[in-house]
């Protein structure tokens, strides 16, 4: 279903309460901003209704203060940044509801920001509360929710908040519904999906989901162990799922009933222990070594995966191939990265918060037609999961 955007309807000097995911992460130990990223995503919107004369309150949750005010997440960072990156100032109000709050919001000039404190400062945020809702939409005309990573939540500033006013997507929300609904609907095809990462039950949504949609499923990363156990090899101490066997078995049946091709690793690169200057040697499959760890695909899948990746007109990837924050077993997430990277001519969509990192880290990001930001709902919306965040905005269709 479509959904309605901030292009499909007035702003023009209305009061927009604005969701934003302004959750970023700091320098560890301090409140320095690490990655800007997601203030600089939010950019377009906030610019979109400032040259319409909105006028706007911006709100974000940050961090996890559990209900409390905590002094070190506090949203003053945040305020200092957006002013660097609008080039003027804002107003910032030490609250997100109250009195004070509301009257911050009246006297809201036209094309003005207002951003809120910490929405997460009040334990009703995340219990979804209604009268903390109907607070925060007191502050607006219109509700408009861009903050996509943070779809995923039934919390009050997401979703109770949308029964309050009239709710539509921000430009961030947009493209990323766009992006991920039109390789996982509506793909050239073939279709074709990575999947990585270290477990195969972190990834049983996904991987149910794209079965009924794509041609060809590559399946990398510590869940590949799992399904090799299942085939009756032997992975040494590899991270096994034993009670995932039969999820496993039925996957690669179900796959072979709806026609979908998978690639699973012919060669892994295995380590003595996972650790970064840990022992490791390139294996056939079915040769692990006792004791030893499955940590990366091998150089001869990596090739398998690449040529058979460049058959794909759409590709969606989602986990990393190895342990990639280790150097030495980011061989094959780097591989694939490259592959997608130079696919000439097809669409690549890269979803899921390591996956996104991994991407960005080798400087290939640009290179994808999408990298998500959206993490955790990324996952759940490949999972075709319906996310509150998107499910509560009103219909594209509608009057
Ligand atoms: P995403 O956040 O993109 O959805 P995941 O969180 O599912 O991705 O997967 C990332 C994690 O998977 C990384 O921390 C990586 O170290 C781990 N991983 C990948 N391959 C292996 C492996 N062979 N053994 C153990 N962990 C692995
Ligand atoms: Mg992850």
């Amino acid at each position: 279903m479509k959904k309605k955007t901030v292009r499909d309807i007035d702003v023009t000097g209305k009061r927009v309460l604005l969701r934003a995911d302004l959750n970023v992460p700091f320098v560890p130990g301090t409140t320095t901003i690490a990655d800007d990223s997601r203030i600089q995503a939010v950019m377009p919107t906030l610019k979109y209704l400032k040259k319409r004369q909105a006028r706007i309150v911006l709100c974000s949750h940050l961090g996890r203060p559990g209900g409390k005010v905590a002094k070190e997440l506090r949203m003053t960072p945040i305020a200092f940044r957006l002013e660097a990156l609008l080039g003027e100032p804002i107003i910032y109000v030490r609250e997100c509801v109250g009195s004070l709050v509301r009257q911050a919001a009246e006297e809201l000039q036209e094309g003005q920001v207002l951003l809120l404190e910490n929405l997460r400062f009040h334990e009703e945020e995340e219990a979804n509360d209604s009268a903390f809702a109907q607070a925060l939409a007191s502050l607006g005309d219109v509700y408009v929710n861009d903050a996509f990573g943070a779809a995923h939540r039934a919390h009050a500033s997401i979703a109770a908040v949308t029964r309050y006013l009239p709710a539509v997507a921000g430009l961030q929300m947009e493209k990323e519904m766009r992006m991920l609904s039109s390789a996982l609907d509506n793909p050239a095809r073939p279709l074709g999906a990575v999947i990585g990462g270290a477990k195969v039950s972190e990834k049983i949504g996904i991987l149910e989901n794209l079965l009924q949609r794509v041609n060809r499923l590559f399946i990398g990363g510590g869940l590949a162990a799992t399904f090799f156990k299942a085939q009756g090899h032997d992975m040494g101490s590899s991270l096994v799922e034993p009670e995932r066997l039969g999820l496993a078995l039925d996957i690669l049946r179900n796959a072979a009933q709806l026609g979908v091709q998978v690639f699973l690793p012919q060669d892994v690169v295995v380590a003595e222990a996972v650790v970064p200057e840990a022992p490791a040697r390139t294996v056939e499959v079915g040769r692990v070594p006792g004791g030893w760890h499955l940590v990366d695909i091998g150089p001869r899948t990596a090739q398998l995966f690449g040529k058979e990746l460049r058959l794909c007109r759409t590709v969606v990837w989602n986990g990393p191939m190895g342990v990639f924050e280790f150097p030495r077993f980011a061989t094959g997430t780097k591989a694939v990265a490259e592959t997608l990277a130079d696919l000439n001519g097809a669409i690549t969509v890269v979803g899921g918060g390591s996956t996104a990192e991994a991407v960005e880290e080798l400087g290939l990001a640009h290179s994808m037609n999408h990298v998500s930001m959206g993490g955790g709902a990324s996952l759940e919306f490949m999972e075709g999961r319906e996310l509150p965040g998107i499910a509560n905005l009103l219909d594209k269709d509608a009057a």
